[in-house]
């Protein structure tokens, strides 16, 4: 590990707060609303669902800032402007750039002078140094977590909410919560396609399926029964030695079930021979590195070939062990701004830094580290699809801010931060299915985008200069 991510304080201010900057463009943007006949005033006559208010306020307060503009209605047009737009496809970035949408999607984006922007339209100034599609984490988990407790109690939607606005206020825009899933989730699925939606996409995996035989294989499938899942997630891992692993006649009998559902499948694995193997099967996504030993050719060769995708987790592997003692992260202002001090300080309880210390699991984890990070580095130079991907969610994997750790710890993999903006934005939608919808600025995606003050192509930790976020063209931060 290279040297931890600790800003300076002058740095954070100027980043999270500019009021002289953003007011403007926040009245440009009421102004705007106004004159397409969209919302009035404070948005109390839009037809918001009360869970959708929630998140919004959670998000309004939080930002201390001044007001944001009121929630786009449908059909309503904004035009924006940015110093410089990346769009997530892999294109150069766009000087000077125009992004118009309409209803919260992208209608049009180009430099100046060759996008058509409605007659009497104001711009809405995003200002900063970067513009970028919001971030998706291709693994993550929407759970029954509050502070630092655990359990069936605590998945709510008003808890969802929450966590998918803590998410949003990241400029994490999109997350895909894979297992753990319940009722709760889909409806908020399956409600989010709006223009007025102020807090992350959240798109599902329902109940991880856990068969011990082909025979079981249909009865798990009934678990996920009028969920209508994105995914369907599986383990395959025996516990460091402690459990048997889900055997390959099992794993091959599941996919085949998923494949002749149309669902793509995601599973939990930490070991090259279990990778082989289910890549062999035809697994979509392998949702964690592999950890215990390097991959060799053939393996990359296989993930290329079979267009598998890779997200490599390796914050995950960091919370095994890294509470062993205070976290240089702690440290991190842009961390201390959304961290709860409750968890913070059940993570330093000394107690509990002596169990993490002690634990065999934790040291194997800190020692297969460098492994999955080696992995990484070869399945992405291979031409291996891979999608930032961090399974935050529980305790300890803080939701949002482990998103921006991952991309610098991917960095320290050896990839290049364009590469990882990438992973984290148009190569995690390829993974997920959800191209075209969200991960790149083109017309017909969502307008869901975030706003850097320096550029993250210098230096991945710019990430961390967070001075705006959108989603579906509202701002939440
Ligand atoms: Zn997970």
């Amino acid at each position: 590990m290279s040297a931890p991510p600790v800003w300076p304080i002058s740095v954070f201010r100027s980043a999270l707060r500019r009021p002289a900057a953003l007011f403007p463009s926040a009245l440009v943007a009421v102004a705007l609303a106004l004159a397409l006949g969209g919302a009035t005033g404070c948005g109390s006559d839009q037809e918001t669902s009360p869970d959708e208010s929630a998140a919004s306020g959670a998000a309004a307060a939080a930002s201390q800032g001044p007001a944001t503009p009121p929630p786009v209605t449908d059909g309503e047009v904004r035009v924006f402007s940015a110093p410089l737009l990346w769009d997530g496809t892999g294109a150069e970035p766009i000087p000077d750039a125009v992004l118009v949408t309409r209803g919260g999607r992208v209608e049009s984006v180009g430099p100046r002078g060759r996008v058509t922007v409605p007659a009497g339209a104001q711009e809405i100034a995003l200002g900063g140094a970067f513009v970028m599609p919001g971030f998706i984490n291709a693994h993550g988990h929407a759970a029954g977590v509050r502070g630092a407790e655990s359990g069936a109690e605590h998945y709510t939607q008003e808890n969802l909410l929450r966590q998918l606005a803590l998410y949003a206020r990241y400029g994490v825009t999109t997350v895909a919560s894979m297992g753990g899933d319940g009722p709760e989730a889909v409806a908020l699925r399956d409600g989010q396609d709006r223009s007025d939606l102020s807090r992350a996409r959240i798109y599902l995996a329902g109940p991880i399926l856990t068969p011990r035989s082909p025979d079981e294989v249909d009865e798990q499938f009934q678990r996920l029964e009028g969920m209508e899942v994105d995914w369907v997630k599986f383990r395959v891992d025996d516990s460091l030695g402690r459990t048997t692993a889900m055997d390959r006649d099992t794993y091959r009998a599941l996919i085949r079930e998923a494949e002749a559902r149309g669902i793509p499948t995601a599973v939990h694995m930490v070991d090259l021979e279990h990778s082989r193997g289910l890549v062999e099967e035809g697994a979509a996504i392998l949702a964690h590195s592999i950890r215990d030993e390097l991959v060799d050719d053939d393996l990359v060769q296989a993930v290329v070939e079979r267009g598998v995708c890779l997200t490599p987790t390796l914050t995950r592997e960091l919370s095994v062990f890294v509470y062993g003692e205070r976290p240089d992260f702690f440290d991190d202002p842009f961390f201390l701004a959304e961290a709860d001090p409750e968890v913070m300080e059940v993570l330093m309880d000394p107690a509990r830094q002596a169990a993490v210390r002690e634990s065999e699991a934790a040291r194997w984890f800190e020692a297969q580290l460098p492994v999955a990070m080696e992995n990484l580095r070869r399945i992405h130079e291979g031409g291996g699809l891979v999608a930032l991907g961090t399974d935050s969610g529980p305790v300890g994997r803080f939701q949002g801010y482990f998103e921006h750790l991952e991309m610098e710890m991917m960095v320290q993999s050896g990839l290049s931060p364009e590469a990882v903006l990438r992973s984290a934005t148009g190569e995690a939608a390829r993974c997920l299915g959800l191209e075209g919808t969200v991960g790149t600025l083109v017309p017909g995606a969502w307008g869901d985008l975030v706003v850097l003050d320096a550029d993250p192509r210098d230096d991945i930790r710019n990430t961390r200069t967070l001075r705006s976020v959108w989603i579906s063209s509202n701002r939440v931060r």
